[in-house]
């Protein structure tokens, strides 16, 4: 089988590799669909090491149906079962995350795609002993939602997390989300969906052409450029009035957009923190306690949010299909990054047959 490999940091190619081999107690997933995740481009682009060991199988966004179990493996599941993976490959089981549920947070983790083999290839192998320790690392997908589509329940279940279970946004609050990349408009879809009254898109001009009309569509109340000259902290004012917003997403990541961000959400409020990057930030942070403003840095989703992403698109409550902006085969993928370096696509869906 084909499988795109990042075999040194920034250095990926479309190689033939292994098809994993299913173990006694392991589940072999035929992978279905795939999508490009922003954390993919980090790695294609270098700005990210394999973090584990060199080569690996990019592709953690997948579903796809089950082709093989091993004799021991978990008999709540069958051949042929349609299925939508979170992407763990490991976790330690014990540690105080592991116990809390939120397997994402196990300082042992591995990561699909990230860590070890993923899943921009045919076949992935999801270990018999993560299943032991984890068994809701693997979820059934029902047939309301397309193959096609399901990848994209990955960064909807971060963006339920951030808005829902993070930023405990409650109905009738107004929202502020930077960045309009798939995160950022998920955070939108998540905020209309939890009922908040004004939803406010901060992006960059180049998301006037198309992931500006995407996030009206989802949700967004304004869409607001973040560029020289804009006064924010004054646009957002005039939007929300007095309620003020009561949540900042920061899925853009750029250090002066915290600093907009606390700047913005009312005294008391919350900024999530999705987006990442390494630059210093530079300036003081005196803001956040004299406005008692709580940061949250994110990463990931646990089982409640994923439950609850698979029962809203399978309730057509959730938009998935309106983020897909391209499809391409697996031989095409590295075009892929190329349009999401420039910022004009927002998912890219793979097609791991062709
Ligand atoms: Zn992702
Ligand atoms: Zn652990």
């Amino acid at each position: 089988m084909k499988g795109l490999v990042l075999y040194e940091r920034g250095k990926t190619e479309i190689r033939e590799v292994q098809k994993p081999e299913c173990g006694d107690r392991d589940i072999l997933i035929k992978v279905e669909s795939a999508a490009i995740c922003g954390g993919d481009v980090h790695f294609y682009n270098g700005a990210l090491p394999c973090l584990g060991e060199y080569p690996i199988i990019l592709g953690h966004e997948f579903a796809g149906t089950i082709a093989k179990m091993g004799p021991h493996a978990d008999t709540y599941w069958n051949v042929g079962d349609r299925v939508i993976s979170e992407n763990t490959a490991s976790v330690c089981g014990r540690c105080p995350a592991c116990e809390k549920g939120n397997f994402v947070n196990c300082p042992e983790r591995e990561t699909l795609g990230c860590s070890v083999d993923g899943a921009f290839t045919q076949y992935v192998k999801i270990p018999g002993d993560l299943l032991a320790v984890y068994p809701n690392c693997l979820f059934r997908l029902p047939e309301e939602i397309p193959m096609e589509t399901a990848p994209l329940l990955e960064p909807a279940a971060n963006a339920y997390m951030a808005v829902v279970q993070e930023g405990q946004m409650m109905p009738g609050e107004n929202v502020v989300v930077f960045g309009a990349g798939a995160l950022g408009l998920f955070s939108v879809q998540m905020a209309k969906i939890a009922g908040a009254a004004k939803i406010i898109l901060i992006g960059m001009p180049s998301d006037e052409e198309s992931r500006f009309p995407c996030g009206r569509k989802l949700g967004a109340t304004h869409t607001i450029i973040n560029g020289e000259g804009v006064d924010l902290a004054a646009e957002v004012d005039k939007i929300c009035g007095m309620s003020g917003a009561a949540l900042c997403i920061d899925a853009a990541g750029a250090p002066a957009v915290l600093k907009q961000a606390v700047e913005i959400v009312r005294n008391d409020g919350i900024v999530v923190r999705i987006g990442m990057n390494d630059k210093p930030y530079g300036y003081g942070m005196n803001e956040v306690n004299v406005k008692s403003v709580s940061i949250t840095g994110h990463m990931g989703y646990n089982t409640t949010s994923w439950r609850n992403v698979i029962s809203l698109a399978a309730a057509g409550k959730l938009d998935l299909a309106s983020l897909v902006s391209h499809r391409l085969p697996l031989s095409q993928i590295k075009h892929g990054f190329e349009l999401l370096k420039d910022q004009t696509a927002i998912k890219i869906v793979i097609d791991p047959d062709n």
